[in-house]
């Protein structure tokens, strides 16, 4: 099948803008299912492995997941991906081929520990190398200012070898490219100037080049600083320019004159997104090529590269923003730290001193470091955040200085998830009941969902959504009960809460409910409860002591809760180990439960199960309870104390935790959980205990009456359409990238064309 980019040249296609989504993470988890379900070839596989005596399930769950991600973000390029290739833009992602991906989580003894994830050690089918298109990254040196010019000198050079991944766009008879890079030493490394005569040590020594791409940093949502992460960051950045021009170069976009090259015309033909600041480098790399290499005036590149780059900005928390030190950042680009100094100088307009020490790339200090994200709002023509609410945070508190002085470039872009993978193909049963009543045109316009509002008073439509969550729920229960040894009632209330382990994605809040729940059982045993299995799930990074105690604490929780004979099957508390994309999927095989991102809970009662990438977005469509924490700002004040003195049930949950009874073999085990609670909450998590307590209470007594929790199943499934990612790319297309998504059909590859 032609690749799309191609394919617009070849068809003649007007247009045609090439979009280049730079990202550090790529979390694409397994490829076969996808690939059948986007070539619409699932049936006749599925048949013709039977045939064979095997069983494509079977088949399926042997292949690993490719976990070049941490969560959402990068989890949000896979699903783009799809979406690109699927409205039939010329678009290509680039990123890392780490060897290792995110680390196997294992828990031993309730606590989390980390294992390689050794995921290339059989090979990857779905990869091709391509080595005619290697490119050489530099790195360290010096810069020498002579009259041709500046002349970045003296450096150390890794090879980029690029591998191939083919992304199918939806029955559409197009595939994209997913270019990944992996770190190579040239074969004279370290054999010419260094180490003269040590043979042996110069070609040992090839590992400290190839490491580049040895492993993806674990960290969600925090900036470690580290050198290794800064060389990945250039070394994606720099390779991927490189291929970009030569592309741009080689197509008759830039001159009829091939010796001279127009780049004016670039940004019409190049539009680079970049996923947070992690490729940031782009910015100062393309205006070196510009200035240094392509010998274009410094103000002339300087309007090129903010007409083609444009940033994404995924968080507002404090230690996740990048933040280099300068003295590491001048050793490693010393010509790029050059050129930020410049960028800072000629294009930071600003007359009130105060306002310029605020919105400057260079953070004085006793460490001098550079703001990536200052960085990309100065050097990109569109900043967007992911979520309506974000956005807003985006433009009225971290870069509203930026926003005042140029309004027009702050834009909001909702997250989105793909329908293929997260319906179609991990949840077919409810697919096949949605295609029953609106068709099958969902699949690529999933706005289309809405039309099920006709249906909610439809008997047989209710009875059809019901059961196939039914039989969700038995396929689940069925492997929890194998994989935990944990006894499940399959009509009990499923409460998932899966994402990374952190404390702003309130784990401890599900915890204090949970506690909270067993205590009324315990106090009232004759009472009625609705049922709950309350499911936790993430990964804690490795570095990050309270993610990791949170672990310990929801497993501690579940052995006392689990083993209580008075509680029975009322409530069950399992962690659920390793969450990754094809757990998070566990559609049609043997472990069922419905998609964890799409939304089975009725709106208005998702609680704790705000599930993502649309997990922000959907608060946008749900009318909620507002968080107790009505004080936002930082001149409200937050007593912890105040609420553990008022609140009698809180109290005993957290006295239970002080005392040990969680954790009867180490009775001190959770003192500086509840000592950050207590006393450095930054997440202000009592101030939410109450309303989250009342409105689960809520959700209790909706469960109780299945027919009308149901239909709010259906109308929230109903109310979903916006937060497909198709419709995220087409808002990038048309106000960020400046390309319409075409309609233009490809004829199918054994079709012959006039
Ligand atoms: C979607 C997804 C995430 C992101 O979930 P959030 O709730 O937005 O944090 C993380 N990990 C995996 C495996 C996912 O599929």
């Amino acid at each position: 099948v032609a690749s799309r980019a191609l394919s617009n040249v070849a068809l003649n296609v007007p247009s045609c803008g090439r979009i280049y989504y730079l990202s550090l993470e790529f979390y694409m988890g397994r490829t076969l299912q996808n690939t059948m379900v986007n070539l619409g070839m699932q049936n006749v596989c599925d048949e013709a492995i039977y045939q064979l005596g095997l069983d494509l399930e079977e088949l399926e769950e042997i292949e690993e997941d490719a976990g070049l991600g941490n969560g959402g973000l990068g989890r949000l390029a896979a699903c783009f991906l799809d979406s690109m290739a699927t409205l039939g833009l010329a678009a290509y992602g680039y990123g890392i081929r780490y060897e290792f991906g995110i680390f196997n989580q294992k828990i031993l003894d309730g606590w989390q520990v980390e294992e390689a994830d050794d995921w290339l050690r059989y090979g990857n089918p779905w990869e091709k190398a391509r080595p005619e298109y290697m490119l050489p990254v530099h790195f360290y040196g010096r810069v020498e200012h002579t009259a041709e010019g500046v002349k970045w000198i003296d450096t150390q050079v890794v090879l980029a070898m690029p591998y191939d991944t083919p992304v199918p766009g939806y029955k559409n008879n197009t595939v994209n490219t997913m270019r990944l890079w992996s770190a190579k030493a040239p074969n004279d490394f370290n054999l010419q100037e260094f180490n003269v005569g040590d043979y042996i040590e110069a070609v040992l020594d090839r590992n400290l080049a190839e490491n580049i791409s040895r492993v993806l940093y674990p960290n969600d949502n925090f900036f470690e600083g580290k050198e290794l992460r800064l060389k990945q960051e250039y070394f994606v950045v720099a390779a991927t320019l490189q291929d970009i021009i030569r592309r741009f170069k080689s197509s008759n976009f830039g001159s009829r004159d091939p010796v001279r090259t127009c780049f004016e015309t670039f940004p019409d033909k190049v539009a680079i997104q970049l996923n947070d600041t992690h490729p940031a480098l782009s910015i100062p790399e393309l205006m070196r090529i510009l200035v240094d290499v392509e010998k274009m005036e410094w103000e002339k590149a300087w309007e090129v590269t903010k007409r083609t780059c444009a940033y994404t900005n995924h968080t507002v928390l404090p230690e996740a923003l990048e933040r280099w030190p300068v003295t590491m950042f001048e050793k490693l680009l010393p010509r790029h730290l050059e050129i930020i100094y410049t960028i800072n100088q000629r294009h930071l307009d600003v007359r009130d001193l105060d306002r310029l020490r605020r919105m400057s790339v260079i953070e004085e200090g006793d460490c001098k470091r550079i703001n990536m994200a200052h960085l990309c709002v100065i050097g990109s023509h569109a900043v967007n955040g992911v979520a309506r609410i974000h956005s807003e945070i985006v433009k009225n508190s971290v870069f509203k200085d930026f926003y005042e002085m140029e309004p027009e470039k702050f834009q909001n872009k909702t997250n989105g998830i793909t329908p293929r993978r997260w319906l179609l193909l991990c949840n077919p049963g409810l697919a096949g009941v949605i295609a029953e009543k609106i068709g099958e045109d969902f699949v690529t316009d999933l706005s289309q969902l809405k039309k099920l509002l006709d249906f909610v008073d439809d008997e047989v439509f209710i009875r059809d959504v019901a059961k196939v969550k039914q039989e969700n729920k038995l396929k689940f229960s069925a492997y929890l009960e194998e994989t935990y040894k944990v006894k499940i009632n399959p009509s009990s209330m499923f409460d998932v809460h899966v994402k990374r382990i952190h404390e702003y994605k309130r784990q401890l809040l599900n915890c204090l409910h949970i506690i909270t729940l067993y205590n009324r059982m315990r106090k009232d045993p004759s009472k009625s409860f609705v049922p709950r299995t309350v499911m936790i799930g993430g990964k804690a990074a490795p570095g990050y002591y309270m993610a990791k105690m949170i672990i310990k604490l929801i497993t501690s929780i579940g052995d006392v809760i689990n083993n209580d004979p008075y509680i029975g099957d009322r409530l069950k508390v399992i962690f659920l180990e390793n969450y990754r994309v094809s757990f998070a999927e566990k559609g049609k095989t043997a472990k069922g439960v419905d998609s964890l991102k799409l939304p089975p809970l009725p709106a208005g009662g998702s609680v704790n199960r705000d599930r993502s990438p649309a997990a922000p977005a959907q608060r946008e469509a749900t009318p909620r309870t507002e968080p107790a924490t009505a004080c936002t700002s930082l001149l409200c004040r937050y007593n912890a104390r105040e609420y553990y003195e008022r609140i009698p049930e809180l109290r005993q949950a957290i006295d239970q935790l002080s005392s040990g009874f969680f954790s009867p073999k180490d009775p001190g085990c959770f003192r500086d959980v509840v000592n950050m609670l207590m006393n450095h909450d930054r997440f202000k998590v009592f101030a939410d205990y109450q309303a989250y307590m009342e409105c689960q209470g809520r959700v209790d007594q909706l469960y109780r009456k299945p027919r009308e929790w149901t239909k709010k199943v259906i109308k929230n499934i109903a109310s979903s359409g916006k937060f497909s990612s198709d419709r995220t790319i087409t808002e990038y297309a048309r106000e960020i990238w400046g390309v319409e998504p075409s309609a233009v059909k490809i004829p199918p590859p054994n079709i012959p064309r006039e």
